[in-house]
């Protein structure tokens, strides 16, 4: 309880987890530039101005904390690795050196498998996990993707190994006259291709892993209610709480795949496990982030008492307490959570706000972030005893949001 955390990141993920540990009187240290919104929730002086991808930001953050943590998965694992495995080097004030121990949760080798998402996908399969087709591309070239294209079929999505995320680094290539614009916008990145996933529904477990070791038997894995989510141009828009149409025994089904994806890792914490339930009935999963997630938003408001972002705290900590069944259940029959994109103009939204407030029942989480065209600055969870319910008082903010969209 009085070890100290060092987050990579400052933005909405690290401001929520702050806003879970400070009632828990744990500190919390974050490496992000001054005025990210996690650190407008959590003035220490400690903090670090720079970037997380800098190793030796990294260090300076690793010599304060007991426990280093990500909200982000695009960080140096190199530098982890080192500091996970030999500790830091510090200086006492008599000038003497010593290595301090710093646990890195969850492991340098899990962010590191699952930041490249051809190796992620690959490391799911060897684990008996299934996960949509795919191929590597050799090179970066019309005849590759030609040649792919007759693989896999069209439509397939090129996708950006690294760095990927909000559908940044995603291309739908619909037929082979796509090909060239494909190149054109994620022109220099490392890609992979994947078969298109036709798909019923698109759902996202959140599970929480407590143990440091792979496990295949599930034991250190807790999982929270299975949702549904659906994406704009591949950006998180909607999550639904429970699935709208899906019965319960598919539910279970995807928590315990989930479960037993994150149980493949290595460390401690919570992790986001997107899933395709595909028009056969089968379930894949299509990519797992080792950090809270925007579909685990919603916890804050069903789960209050343990929330996406308790968990990453007690789990990394080592003191996640124990759940019946291994599930986490939510308290609430059902929520919907709805993004907030920015609009054309910075004013865009402010709407949305405004009607946000006017529901008793929705909880506006604003992240204090610069409005940008199409960037998250925000989201609505909306609490009710029926889905029905929740989809009445939602609909005229989804509607709006429509509306303000650049
Ligand atoms: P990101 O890192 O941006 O979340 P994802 O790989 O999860 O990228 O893709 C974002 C969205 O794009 C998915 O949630 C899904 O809607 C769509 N998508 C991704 N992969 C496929 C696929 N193989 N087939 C069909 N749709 C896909
Ligand atoms: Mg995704």
């Amino acid at each position: 309880m009085n070890r100290t955390i060092g987050l990579l990141g400052g933005g909405q993920l690290g401001q929520m987890l702050c806003e879970a540990a400070n009632p828990l009187g744990i500190k919390v240290v974050i490496l992000d530039a001054e005025n990210s919104p996690a650190k407008q929730v959590n003035a220490k002086a400690e903090h670090i101005a720079g970037s997380f991808v800098d190793s030796e930001k990294i260090r300076e953050l690793a010599r304060q904390v007991d426990v280093l943590t990500v909200e982000i998965e695009h960080v140096d694992t190199h530098v982890l690795e080192v500091i996970a495995e030999m500790g830091i080097e510090v200086t006492k004030k008599d000038g003497s050196k010593y290595y301090k121990k710093v646990e890195v949760q969850p492991s340098w080798r899990t962010i590191r498998t699952i930041q490249d998402k051809f190796i992620q996908k690959d490391h799911l399969l060897q684990h008996g996990i299934q996960v949509a087709y795919s191929t590597p591309a050799t090179e970066n070239t019309i005849a590759e993707l030609q040649r792919i294209g007759k693989d896999l079929g069209y439509p397939f999505m090129l996708k950006a190994r690294k760095d990927a995320y909000d559908g940044r680094g995603n291309f739908p290539v619909m037929s082979p006259p796509d090909i060239k614009k494909a190149l054109e916008v994620l022109n220099g990145r490392e890609l992979y291709a994947e078969k298109w996933a036709h798909f019923k529904m698109e759902l996202a477990v959140m599970v929480v892993k407590t143990e440091d070791a792979q496990t295949t038997d599930s034991s250190s894995t807790i999982s929270y209610p299975t949702v549904e989510t659906i994406h704009e141009d591949s950006v998180c828009k909607i999550v639904y709480l429970p699935p709208r149409t899906i019965p319960k025994k598919i539910q279970q089904q995807a928590q315990a795949l989930a479960r037993k994806a994150v149980g493949s890792l290595w460390g401690k914490g919570v992790f986001g496990v997107e899933l395709f339930l595909l028009d056969d009935g089968k379930l894949v999963v299509n990519e797992i982030a080792p950090r809270p997630h925007n579909s685990g938003h919603y916890t804050i408001e069903a789960c209050p008492t343990m929330s996406q972002y308790k968990s990453q705290i007690l789990s990394i900590l080592g003191i996640m307490p124990p759940f019946p069944n291994n599930t986490i259940p939510a308290v609430v029959p059902s929520a919907i959570m709805l993004n907030i994109l920015g609009g054309a103009s910075k004013t865009s939204h402010d709407e949305v706000i405004r009607q946000s407030i006017a529901i008793p029942s929705a909880a506006l989480h604003m992240y204090g972030k610069e409005s940008k065209p199409g960037r998250k600055i925000g989201h609505i969870t909306v609490v009710a005893p029926t889905l029905h319910e929740a989809e009445t008082l939602i609909s005229p903010l989804i509607t709006l949001i429509g509306n303000i969209r650049a």
